[in-house]
This record gives C-alpha cells, structure tokens and sequence, in this order.
C-alpha cells in the first residue's frame, strides 16, 4: 500500500503529523512537494523566500534518503496533481496539514473534491496550539491577546511526535529538480530543517528575556523564517522551552504564543489578510510616490526607520522592535494604508507569513488586535530607548558610520550634516503634533 504526504508548511521529519499519519497508513509513502503557480498567482511568491524554500526543499530530501525515502517534486495546481499522483499510485490515502489562510482552505477545498474521504487533514502542523482549540464563551476566536495566553498556557499540548524511522518511498517515480532561485537580499540564512535545528541548539535561550529587545544585541533567536516553511515545529519548540523554564524561555514561549494568537485570528477571519480587522473608517492619506519611496528605501531621514529598512534589504529579516518602529512610522506619521507596508514587507521577509505579517501591521495599525489602537510609536524616544547607544543605526547607515553615540539619532542637530543621508521627511520640529494627530484621529 501507498499513503501520501502532501507537505506545505511542514517541512521537516520531526514533530510532522502529517508525514507520521502517512507512515502509520502504508508500507509505503511518498513525501509530496507541489510547486503551485497559483501559490505565485496569490501574491505569496518572492525571491527571498523562494531562495530559502529550495534550500528547505533539498535538506528535506537529503534527511529523506539514509531512510528509504526520498521527496517528490511536481508542478502544477496542488490539487490536481495530488489526484492524478494518488491515481496513479493507487494511493490509500493522502495526509496534508490544516492551514489557516483563505488559499489553504480552497486548496484543501480543491483536494477533497479530487479525492473523497481519502483525504486526511491533520491539525497541529503550523502552530503550537490548533487555531480554535480554545475559544472564549460564545466566540470562535481570541481578539486580545492576554486572555488567549492565560487559555493557551493551561490548554493540553499535543504530545511531540519523533521522526519517522524509515520512509519508504516506491521507487521510479518521476520528480521535478529543486528550483534554483536568486535571492532578491544578499544575507539570508540557510534554509532547511538541519540548518533550523542548529540554529535552536545553539541559541542561549536563558538570554532571551535579557536581549530580546535590544537592537544592538541582535539576541533574537532568528528562527522565524524556519517556523515559517516549517522546518521547526511550534509545538516542538514551546514544549522544550516550557521543559526548560527560566526567564528567557518562559519569554521565548510568549513570543510563540504570539504566534499562534495572529494564527487562530486568520483562521477565523481569513478576509483580514486583506481587510482591516476592526473597521476603524478610512484613515490613511492617499499613497505618496516619494514618501512612500523614501520609506522603502531608507531614506527618510529618520535613522533608526532606515536602520530598519536597509536591514530588510540586506537580509530579508528585521528585528521584530525596528519592525515596530517602522510600521508606524509609516501608518502613524506618514498616516499611509498598512497595506503598503505589508505588501512591501512581504515581498522582501524571509519569514513573510500572512498571518503573523498581516496582523502585526494591522495591530501596529490601530485596525487589529491592539487593545490600545491608538498607540503611537516615537521613533526618536524608541531610538533613545532601544539603541541608546546608536550601535544599530550605526551598524546599517554607513553614512552615519561615524557619527558617535546617541547623536547618530538626530542628525539634524549635528554641526555638520552627514554627506548623502537625506533630510528627514517629515519637520522634526512637528513630528510630535503628528503623533499627537494619529493619537485623535477618531
Ligand atoms: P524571536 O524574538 O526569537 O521570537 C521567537 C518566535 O516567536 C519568532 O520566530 C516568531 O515565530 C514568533 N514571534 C515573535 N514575535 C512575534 C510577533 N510579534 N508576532 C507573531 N509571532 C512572533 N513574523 C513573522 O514570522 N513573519 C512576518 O511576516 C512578520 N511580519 C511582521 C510585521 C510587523 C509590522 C511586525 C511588527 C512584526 C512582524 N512579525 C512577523 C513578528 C516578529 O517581528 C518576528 O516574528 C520576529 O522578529 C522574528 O524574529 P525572531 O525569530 O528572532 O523572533
């Protein structure tokens, strides 16, 4: 017999229920990679990603071969391809994870028309908890996030499952080679399940509560883009830091659990990959060519804005407070849509995921999930508090590279003004009676 494991999201042998449903259903299993140009039509394609995903694609293959197995690549749309593969195989069953956002739910919508009931759709692959595992009284999702922690931290966990011990994939089937694909940033990370285990067991996580907000440290544990393709399980992770303990990992949990929150509220509201959450009204100014340019090129003469934005650019990643920080920035000083920032911020993050990308912009935003909406972030007192010393900024301008101490915040004040960096685009001098503006906007 032959069972299929239609992997998504989940690419990697440990803690994979779906590859585990596939090896306990047949002698033998064919790990099912679909190369989906409908997943480009969506929008969700970008060169770094795709970049990261080939490397995901051969270590899982790699990982794969000393088992018996190996990992079949096809082209086409998932569904279709799954049926005439299971057709073709005459395949008992094929296994395939649960997704949260609107093209996952027509996909699998897609498959179990192709299929019938022999399609297994198995929980617990993307998040730690299952979106909707646990609800408030009377609603099917969390809208704030401190009661969904408390509910999340005593709801049971499922067990984390081992890697399979062998895989036994029928052999001469036919496989399209990995995609070679040009990264559009210069400096991101190796992807793949063995890179991703390497990188969490040598991450101090005892640390994580001392440096996680410091931008100079870079103490994150960068793993966002190895939970994002699945090469590390989110309930694998929250189980070893809860095992672990201590303020680092309890805060590291925290982080995870974020995670899982912006997931459970996709699930339930798909339409806020696209739509605001809340309805707050239109309240952005109409899209600025230049501003928005400057914006996304670091160049708005803030520098810790385009500290943040040159660090996407170089390594398609950027420290969750300069993601803040320059989030609002955009929607809270230059009053622009969230959907511009989102767009472009998907187009370069490595770890870019609908839900975690679209409801943190939403969030930022003051149209999702952020029971104070109308929070505002100053981007000089949260340089002065987050890079005190300047060492981030100066790490990531070069044309502020010699410009010491805290001063690199506010270059204006400099005598001399630093050759090539722009003036700020927005008077210093008003910036507060702009925040202040963003704060009344209702
Ligand atoms: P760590 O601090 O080491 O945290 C560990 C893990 O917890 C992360 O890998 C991530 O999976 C999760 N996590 C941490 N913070 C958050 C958060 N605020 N929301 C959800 N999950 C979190 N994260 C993405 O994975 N993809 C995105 O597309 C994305 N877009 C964002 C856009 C904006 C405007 C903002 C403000 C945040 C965004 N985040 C996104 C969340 C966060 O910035 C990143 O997850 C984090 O910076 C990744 O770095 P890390 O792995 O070192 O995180």
């Amino acid at each position: 017999t032959v069972a299929i494991a239609l992997l998504t999201q989940d690419l990697r042998l440990h803690d994979n229920p779906v590859l585990h449903a596939a090896c306990a259903a047949a002698d033998e299993v064919v790990p099912l990679f679909v190369l989906d140009p409908d997943v480009d039509a969506a929008g969700f394609a970008a060169p770094n990603r795709a970049a990261f995903l080939a490397d995901c694609l051969t270590d899982l293959d790699a990982s794969l071969r000393p088992l018996g197995g190996r990992l079949v690549l096809r082209r086409g749309p998932a569904a279709s391809v799954t049926a005439r593969l299971a057709a073709e195989l005459d395949a008992v069953s094929v296994h395939v994870a649960a997704g949260v956002s609107g093209f996952a739910h027509r996909r699998e919508r897609a498959l179990r028309a192709g299929l019938g009931d022999r399609l297994h759709v198995h929980d617990g692959s993307l998040t730690a908890l299952v979106p909707g595992a646990v609800t408030p009284a009377g609603k099917d999702h969390y809208a704030v996030f401190t009661p969904y922690f408390r509910a999340w931290s005593q709801a049971p966990h499922r067990t984390v499952l081992r890697a399979p011990k062998a895989v036994r994939t029928p052999g001469g089937l036919a496989s399209e080679p990995v995609p070679t694909a040009a990264p559009e940033s210069p400096g991101l990370p190796p992807g793949g399940e063995r890179a991703g285990r390497r990188r969490w067991r040598s991450y101090p996580l005892e640390r994580y509560a001392e440096l996680h907000d410091d931008l100079a440290a870079d103490g994150t544990s960068r793993l966002s883009p190895y939970l994002h393709f699945g090469c590390l399980s989110a309930n694998e992770l929250a189980a070893a830091a809860t095992r672990r303990g201590g303020d680092g990992a309890e805060a590291f949990v925290r982080q995870l659990v974020w995670r899982d929150f912006h997931h459970q509220v996709l699930a339930a509201r798909p339409l806020s990959a696209r739509h605001d959450y809340r309805d707050r009204g239109d309240r952005w100014l109409p899209e600025d060519e230049e501003e928005c340019t400057a914006w996304r090129q670091g160049r708005t003469g803030f520098p810790l804005v385009d500290a943040g934005m040159r660090q996407l650019a170089r390594e398609g990643w950027m420290h969750n407070r300069a993601r803040l920080v320059a989030a609002s920035f955009l929607t809270k000083t230059l009053y622009r849509d969230w959907r511009i920032g989102a767009r472009h911020f998907l187009r370069l993050l490595v770890d870019g995921d609908l839900a975690n990308n679209q409801l943190n912009w939403q969030w930022v935003a003051g149209t999702g999930t952020d029971t104070r909406p109308n929070r505002v972030l100053n981007p000089l007192a949260q340089a002065d508090r987050l890079d005190p010393d300047g060492a981030y900024v100066r790490r990531w301008v070069p044309e502020l590279a010699h410009v010491a101490g805290r001063k690199v915040h506010r270059p204006w004040l400099l005598d001399e003004r630093p050759a090539g960096y722009p003036e700020p685009i927005v008077d210093p001098a008003a910036l507060s009676a702009r925040l202040r503006r963003a704060r009344d906007l209702d």
